[in-house]
């Protein structure tokens, strides 16, 4: 039997910050010996501003806690910000950002700080703008399931919200008890579900954002269908806070399936990962929801940092699969003739399958709290890329070879459905060179296969600097001049995405 599962939720991810800022990292601009941009500093006179507009308990200057959030989720990057915001209206976004603006101050937005680039926590001294209290839904249409919310409504409220209407969210990742609805559509968040329900760009319908003048654009349309002129919804999606903040998003909301079953299977090996891949989709076709692989050493983490005990087990690889559908007995006859088939086949070594709650969330437990022991890590390097599935897991063999015993542990897991690669390098220590030889030698390889070095997780700070070694000139032309139209002083989130010349 499984250990009781831990999913996150607001308490974990508190006790885990505190322990995180026992070893907490270097100040990023010191780690990177970047140069501050040309921004005001912060003086009194801005800081009567903010209190006049938000009052005190609206405005976090002590230092304790302002602690979370100037430190990423995995301890990767720390900046020095001295005050945060936290506007719960448009309207007081429009009036921050307009004053920020005229006074050239930077800002950072943040929503639930589980972004994974260092896109959401400043670099120097930025003002962190929180969109905690931005927790309001607005409306929900139960005949046509489209929800629109405030932007830091955290993920999972808004599918229990849903849960009670029996629609729930489109998109599902280990961080929904902690991540916001604003920071997913910022970031174009992927996750498990996104092979059956499509990326941000297909589920929102619209937003409203504020531009870095404090203007607000309002393009909130809760219709499906509506091709009139230029859909700028899509440039602040996965723009991850450089365009604008986003303050109210509506979404399409697909109706909650009735049943649900996940297994779990043992394989020899990738290419008959890939097999019993092809053959899982046209089986399960429509009601496969998610499908993820995992590798030994993947699985040998997650047992021994996590201490969990795992329904089959010494593997090389391992396959999870979702279905949820509305039929129960149509659905279990769909995967019990896919079983047979895989075993008489001789792709699948062993496995398991549940369909009762409890022990389908023990299944997705294995995957969802991986963070959990990365976090622990002394040094780790963490990757996020999509590959062509022929190439998939070639680049971990290549990463292995290429490192030998320089490092501890390399592993590979992800969204195969996808072609999303997530790996984890887990080193001695923090090595600055060697960080960046793996580095290049990732980027190179991911090139080299035709793939892209950002799959989910966005640019942020520590990716920016690839923009320019996989984007042709003139693509990166243009949207350097989409962001010097619409932040010609370069206030937004500045240094992550698009780094300009201070
Ligand atoms: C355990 C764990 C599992 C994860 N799994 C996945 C996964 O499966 N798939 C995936 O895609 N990602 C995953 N992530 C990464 C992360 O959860 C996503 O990127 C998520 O969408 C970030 O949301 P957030 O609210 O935490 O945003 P933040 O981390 O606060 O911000 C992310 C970026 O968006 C910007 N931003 C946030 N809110 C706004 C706003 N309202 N307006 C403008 N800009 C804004 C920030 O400036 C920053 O650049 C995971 C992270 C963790 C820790």
């Amino acid at each position: 039997m499984f250990p009781k599962i831990v999913r996150l939720n607001c308490f974990n991810d508190f006790k885990m910050l505190k322990r995180s800022l026992r070893n907490r990292p270097d100040f990023t601009k010191n780690r990177y010996k970047i140069p501050r941009g040309n921004y005001n500093y912060l003086h009194d006179d801005h800081i009567k501003y903010f209190r006049n507009l938000l009052g005190d308990e609206r405005l976090i200057m002590d230092l304790s806690d302002l602690e979370r959030y100037n430190v990423d989720w995995y301890k990767q990057v720390r900046g020095c910000s001295t005050v945060v915001l936290k506007p719960k209206t448009t309207d007081e976004i429009s009036k921050i950002l307009s004053f920020c603006n005229k006074e050239n101050l930077a800002i950072c937005t943040q929503g639930g700080n589980t972004g994974v680039v260092g896109g959401c926590v400043p670099v120097f001294d930025e003002i962190v703008i929180s969109t905690e209290l931005l927790n309001e839904i607005i409306s929900f249409d139960e005949n046509s399931g489209i929800l629109t919310s405030q932007s830091g409504c955290i993920l999972q409220n808004l599918d229990n919200f849903l849960a009670e209407k029996n629609f729930m969210v489109p998109l599902d990742l280990g961080a929904k008890g902690t991540c916001q609805i604003g920071g997913n559509v910022s970031t174009n968040a992927g996750g498990m579900r996104l092979l059956r329900y499509g990326n941000m760009h297909g589920n929102v319908l619209g937003l409203e954002a504020v531009l870095a003048n404090g203007e607000i654009i309002d393009c909130l349309s809760t219709l499906k269908k509506d091709n009139t002129g230029y859909h700028l919804k899509h440039l602040f999606i996965g723009s991850e806070g450089t365009l604008g903040v986003i303050t109210k998003v509506s979404i399409q909301c697909p109706t909650r399936p009735k049943f649900r079953n996940v297994a779990l299977l043992g394989l020899q090996n990738y290419d008959k990962v890939l097999k019993t891949y092809r053959l899982v989709k046209h089986s399960l076709a429509e009601i496969l929801s998610a499908i993820e692989v995992m590798d030994a050493g993947f699985m040998e983490f997650v047992k021994d940092k996590n201490n969990k005990k795992l329904p089959i087990d010494d593997y090389p690889f391992y396959l999870m699969l979702e279905t949820t559908g509305s039929n129960e007995s149509h659905d279990q006859e769909k995967l019990n003739k896919l079983f047979e088939e895989v075993i008489q086949k001789g792709l699948v070594l062993n496995g398991t399958v549940a369909s009762d709650a409890k022990k389908v969330e023990e299944i997705w437990s294995i995957r969802d709290t991986i963070s959990d022991g990365i976090k622990e890590c002394k040094a780790v390097l963490l990757y996020d890329i999509s590959l062509p599935l022929v190439h998939y897991y070639r680049i971990i063999e290549d990463i292995r070879e290429y490192l030998g015993n320089k490092c501890l542990t390399v592993f590979g897991y992800g969204h195969i459905g996808d072609g999303n690669l997530h790996i984890t390098i887990q080193l001695d220590n923090y090595d600055n060179q060697l960080k960046e030889d793996v580095e290049n030698y990732v980027l190179e390889r991911t090139l080299a296969y035709e793939g892209s070095v950002s799959a989910e997780h966005g640019l942020g700070f520590m990716k920016a600097h690839y923009l320019d070694k996989i984007k042709a000139k003139n693509t990166l032309n243009l949207m350097k001049n989409i962001k010097e139209m619409m932040d010609p002083k370069g206030i937004l989130n500045p240094y992550k995405v698009i780094q300009k010349q201070h």
